[in-house]
């Protein structure tokens, strides 16, 4: 009896190591929606740069929706006769314009994460509202860098980031939120425009929370390649959780540079890192940071190791 118990032994034990590999192989991939099509950055080979980075993981199976462009605006000095051109010009623009934001009516429900490289002109109400319910419903949305200027006016919206720039944002959109040199969140409500930046530079990245899955093995301080380091948003910044900042020599705070919100049963993560189709989007750093977040908010878990090319203290890291 006892060689066949130890087969059975053996024969159960292969049956659940096949189990194992055929759910892995057949587990689903996390898909993900990028929202791209107007911003005041090279969004048009960002995004590509991004999506690749996410696949070569593995993990996340990548869409990508765009916008209609922003409508060109009639030139400037006309006579009367050529005013009168202009005006049925842009009448014809404005239909044909219309038509194409009628169809802009991305899916987000049919995604685990949205990811928006989006900064331009307000969505129409449907797919605010679209968004609105996906998010508040437990839906999954990653910010990176200047999506975080979009929509001054939209409440939700700011609730969702935490914290914007621009766009005429001040103390009515919510406080500035930041660390003091003493490692205190400080939310500070003094008037003053929300969003600024100094120039681009290499930059460090202090980790706040390093047993969060996304920070979690990462230097407790790494060099970010060279980037726009973000100071001064300021937002509702309700039900926000700081993991990282960075120093501003501008702003002389240490500034959010990665951000999780809750809103409703949706959950967001927001970096201002990622200004550049460059170094910025090819630090290691930025793409562990983007790749971990969006396996995070997805599953709530984070299996991507640390890559062993990730950013020291001294040198920045940039993938190939
Ligand atoms: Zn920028």
């Amino acid at each position: 009896m006892k060689p066949l118990a130890g087969l059975i032994k053996v024969y159960i034990a292969t049956v659940i190591a096949l189990a194992a590999i055929t759910t892995t192989a057949l587990a689903e991939k996390i898909s993900v929606l990028y929202v791209d099509g107007q911003n005041n950055h090279n969004w048009a080979a960002m995004t590509p740069y991004m999506k690749v980075q996410m696949e070569k993981t593995g993990l996340f199976k990548v869409d990508v929706i765009t916008s209609p462009p922003r409508a060109p605006r009639p030139p400037k000095n006309l006579n009367e006769s050529q005013q009168k051109q202009a005006a049925k010009a842009a009448e014809q623009i404005r239909k044909i314009f219309k038509t194409k934001w009628d169809e802009f009516r991305p899916p987000f429900s049919k995604y685990d994460v949205i990811v928006s490289n989006y900064n331009g002109e307000d969505w129409p109400k449907p797919v605010q509202q679209s968004f609105e319910k996906y998010m508040k419903n437990g839906g999954r949305f990653i910010v990176v860098h200047a999506a975080d200027n979009s929509f001054p006016n939209w409440l939700e919206y700011n609730k969702m980031i935490g914290l914007g720039g621009w766009g005429g944002r001040t103390e009515k959109n919510g406080p500035y939120v930041y660390y003091n040199d003493q490692g205190e969140i400080v939310r500070n409500s003094q008037p003053g425009r929300g969003g600024s930046h100094g120039p681009q530079h290499a930059f460090k990245v202090i980790v706040r929370k390093s047993e969060h899955p996304i920070t979690k093995g990462m230097p407790t301080e790494w060099l970010h390649a060279q980037d726009e380091l973000y100071d001064s948003l300021r937002g509702p910044a309700e039900n926000m959780d700081i993991l990282a900042t960075a120093y501003s020599n501008k702003s002389k705070r240490h500034e959010p540079m990665m951000i999780t919100i809750k809103y409703g049963k949706g959950l967001i993560f927001h970096t201002p890192m990622g200004h550049e189709n460059g170094k910025s989007i090819q630090c290691v750093g930025f793409i562990t940071t983007l790749n971990r977040s969006a396996e995070w908010l997805a599953t709530g878990k984070v299996t991507q190791a640390l890559p062993k090319n990730f950013p020291t203290k001294t040198e920045v890291s940039l993938a190939k």
